[in-house]
């Protein structure tokens, strides 16, 4: 069996590690356009703080893929597929078979399409390189600033706050998350960042950036906002053309089943890329999240090498605002839901946001209230009603 994986991210890697421990005879080859063996993302922010040494980021070692007798095409991206004759053409114009494929590209950073000097974003290791190179040249003339109102933002927020860098905050709506946030949840977030001494400003659009060759600023609806780094945190992307063209049904990610099956036979996707049918809120969800990509990795390989399995988890995103825990878990789309309903308030330094569909709980947003996650979770798990939650 020839088993080809698009993507050296986690959901890629964990397949792959899945699949050589299925079968040790299968020919199995990595693609992935990022240089570097499977590093954590979430670490990222800690590399940055000086919390841990860069080479901590590192999940596998390089010679890792060898030892494993996988065949490990780095630096280089797929660019075609052609599901009819079962291959894939890369971007040096070589061309790859395969009898099952995996597509795990993940997601790419939106960005503002300007090459100034200072303006930062955080996805990849050479990111955070590039940012640390900033702070370690800037030192403490850094000025801060973070256009985002979201997980990404949120990371800018307490790196800048670290390292003591006084930081200004714009975003698009009137608070973070604000497409799926109640107000009075997204009140007690802001409440909290302007406390902990954020310079906020919501209902911003960013129109351009200060200075020449290196940031002095930027732009927005609302005025001129002076800083030397711009952190943007706008969300991510899919450069899916190539599967589109190739008939594949891409909506809001690669769609695909309970069993991680596209609709093309013997296409199968994981991870940040992948809409799958989730059975524990009963639609299909695109989620961004580690532990979603990753056991999604293990469940993909098991049916890529004919072990049907349904992937089921109620997954979840913690992050925190200075201090201030936020957590995700299950769908928490605001369209999706037909109910919303908030426990705790600002006086009470905590909400909880349930979101339900047909009287189900399907999802929460917990802000600076931690100790709901493992009930909400089993709730979910077990399609109680949301009323139950007290
Ligand atoms: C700074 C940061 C902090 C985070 N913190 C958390 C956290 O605390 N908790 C949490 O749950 N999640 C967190 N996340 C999100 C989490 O890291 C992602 O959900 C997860 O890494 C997704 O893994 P993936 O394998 O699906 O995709 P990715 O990690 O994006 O990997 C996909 C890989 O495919 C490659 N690729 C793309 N297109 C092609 C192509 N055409 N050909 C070949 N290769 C291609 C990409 O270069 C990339 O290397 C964080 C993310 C970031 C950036």
């Amino acid at each position: 069996m020839r088993y080809l994986i698009i993507g050296g991210g986690i959901a890629g890697t964990t397949a792959v590690e899945e699949l050589r421990k299925l079968d040790s005879s299968d020919e199995i080859t990595l693609v992935s356009e990022e240089q570097h063996a499977l590093y954590s993302r979430v670490l990222l922010p800690h590399y940055l703080k000086g919390k841990i040494p860069r080479e901590r980021v590192f999940l596998k070692k390089e010679s890792w893929y060898e030892e494993q007798k996988i065949e490990w095409v780095r630096g280089i991206s797929v660019v075609k597929l052609d599901p009819k004759n079962t291959f894939v053409e890369l971007s040096d114009g070589r061309e790859l078979p395969y009898d099952k494929l995996l597509i795990a590209t993940g997601g790419e950073l939106r960005t503002l399409g300007l090459d100034v000097r200072g303006v930062s974003y955080l996805r990849t290791l050479d990111d955070a390189d590039h940012l640390n190179q900033l702070l370690a040249e800037q030192g403490s003339s850094c000025r801060g600033g973070v256009y985002g109102g979201g997980f990404i933002a949120c990371e800018y927020i307490n790196l800048f706050a670290h390292f003591g860098i006084p930081t200004t905050v714009i975003f698009r709506g009137n608070h973070f998350w604000s497409k799926g946030l109640e107000p009075e949840v997204g009140r007690l977030i802001n409440q909290h960042l302007i406390k902990k001494g954020v310079e906020l400003h919501p209902g911003g659009l960013f129109v351009d950036t200060m200075g020449e060759r290196e940031l002095t600023g930027f732009i927005s609806s609302l005025g001129e906002h002076p800083c030397t780094i711009l952190g943007v945190g706008i969300g991510i992307e899919s450069d899916d053309g190539w599967l589109r063209e190739a008939g594949v049904k891409v909506e809001a990610g690669i769609v695909c089943d309970e069993f991680l099956q596209t609709s093309e036979p013997n296409i199968f996707a994981a991870g940040d890329v992948a809409e799958f049918y989730d059975i524990n809120v009963g639609r299909h969800v695109r989620v961004g999240n580690w532990m979603n990509a990753q056991m999604q990795g293990r469940v993909v390989a098991k049916n890529m090498a004919g072990e049907k399995t349904v992937f089921s988890l109620v997954s979840s995103y913690a992050t925190n605002a200075l201090g201030l825990e936020i957590i995700f878990v299950g769908d928490v789309s605001r369209a999706h839901a037909d109910e919303v309903r908030l426990v705790g308030s600002v006086e009470q330094g905590g909400i909880t946001q349930l979101f339900s569909r047909a009287g189900q709980l399907i999802g929460a947003v917990l802000v600076g209230r931690n100790t709901d996650r493992p009930i909400i979770t089993k709730m979910i798990q077990e399609k109680r009603r949301a009323s139950e939650f007290k």
